[in-house]
């Protein structure tokens, strides 16, 4: 029986080995076939999964000589600031690693006001909860990732394949759509939307074009590279353990794991902090789990204003959605603001005790920044912060502009 079993293992290692050569196979001919026209290259990296696991494959396939080299090539990571902590440690790393190669990289970050908690605490602008392109993937990743890439363009002649580490396993290829909800399982936030949106962006048309070499992966094979192929000196040595680690690493093989931010309102769970969390040396984060509850609590109508009644908009049109919900109250957005930063602080102390790494997720600037706002009665476009409390009982306003009085006023 044992003898069976371990026959059994060789085989299924030997199978597993077999598909991933297939399916590096597969990545070198898109390479192969769309590379060669286009003179530069661009990476968008987030330090998530796809999109790691898609830069250390082009680097190893570049290195070894199997796909030609483009004249330059530059690596953008898109830091949002919402990273989990061991995912931004292993980016941090990786970069070191790219710059010892002499890859040029770019951080690219969103402008202090427009970044997730300078935008909610500082504003007062909700945080989102809807699958369409919502504000945030749209303001911290693909923004100024496409702001970086304008100006980067501007420095270059000729053509520039933005490569990104949109997947969708083997049905991708049937199909030949590309997902674009980031909610769904298994994305990674935001690659679908560099997928379609990169080669819209103002003075980057006809001269961009975006591939996708790892579309046909299954997230198997994306724990198979990170855990045990990319860290081997053969393939470059990459410090990409920690990635598939944070997901659960050989046990997340079955866990479609969704990338994205810590907290993050969309998320119905946070496999990733969770799995994260059962490592002992990533144990000290475990306040980080209070964040989720803190952005839930703020969408509540006691923490927000609401449109009184009929809104006209600029047009003169009145709005589609009358006594809308709206924007954060002052205070609510304070003690928001206190308990993040408590959470950071309870990390850091035990960071500090431990010897671990520290975490910052709102930074001197950041908290500077979002007070200031907050002092001189910052309001998102539309409100002037003397709208009613969104709990205050109002009459019944109708879409056609009917009112309806309170009954029991
Ligand atoms: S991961 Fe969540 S919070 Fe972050 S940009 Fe995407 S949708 Fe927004």
């Amino acid at each position: 029986m044992a003898h069976h079993l371990r026959q059994g293992d060789i085989f299924a290692v030997g199978a597993q080995r077999l598909q991933m050569t297939e399916s590096i196979e597969l990545t070198i001919q898109s390479l192969q076939a769309y590379g060669p026209t286009h003179e530069h290259w661009g990476i968008a990296w987030s330090g998530g999964k796809d999109s790691s696991a898609t830069l250390t494959l082009l680097m190893y396939l570049l290195d070894s000589g199997k796909i030609q080299r483009p004249k330059s090539l530059t690596v953008f990571y898109a830091d949002t600031r919402q990273e989990l902590p061991p995912l931004a440690i292993a980016a941090r790393q990786i970069m070191d690693e790219l710059e010892e190669r002499g890859v040029h990289v770019e951080v690219v970050t969103a402008p202090l006001d427009k970044r997730f908690m300078v935008y909610i605490l500082g504003r007062g602008v909700p945080p989102p909860n809807n699958n369409t392109l919502r504000w945030c993937t749209r303001q911290i990743k693909i923004d100024p990732m496409q702001h970086a890439l304008e100006q980067r363009l501007a420095e270059l002649d000729g053509n520039v394949l933005m490569i990104t580490g949109v997947r969708q396993g083997e049905s991708a290829i049937r199909d030949k759509r590309i997902e674009m909800s980031c909610g769904k399982d298994g994305a990674e936030c935001g690659q679908g939307w560099y997928q379609k949106v990169l080669p819209e962006a103002k003075g980057l048309h006809g001269r961009l074009a975006t591939l996708a070499p790892l579309l046909h992966w299954r997230v198997c094979h994306v724990w198979e590279w990170l855990k045990h192929w990319a860290p081997e000196a053969e393939f470059g040595d990459w410090s990409t353990a920690t990635i598939a680690d944070a997901y659960g690493g050989d046990e997340a093989e079955e866990i479609n794991a969704r990338t994205g931010c810590i907290g993050c309102p969309l998320a119905s769970e946070e496999k990733a902090l969770e799995t994260v969390l059962q490592n002992p040396a990533w144990a000290y984060l475990t306040p980080l789990r209070g964040i989720k509850a803190i952005w839930r609590e703020l969408r509540e109508p006691q923490h927000r204003l609401r449109k009184a009644g009929i809104e006209r908009l600029k047009d003169g049109s009145i709005a589609a959605n009358p006594q809308r919900m709206g924007p954060i109250l002052l205070e609510s957005r304070l003690m928001a603001l206190e308990r993040v930063l408590a959470i950071q602080a309870e990390c850091n102390v035990a960071a500090e005790r431990l010897g671990r790494p520290r975490i910052d997720l709102i930074a001197a600037d950041e908290e500077g920044r979002i007070r200031e706002l907050i002092a001189v009665g910052t309001w998102p476009d539309g409100w002037d912060g003397d709208e009613p409390v969104a709990t205050t009982p109002l009459d019944k306003v109708f879409a056609d502009g009917a009112v309806q009085p309170l009954l029991f006023a």
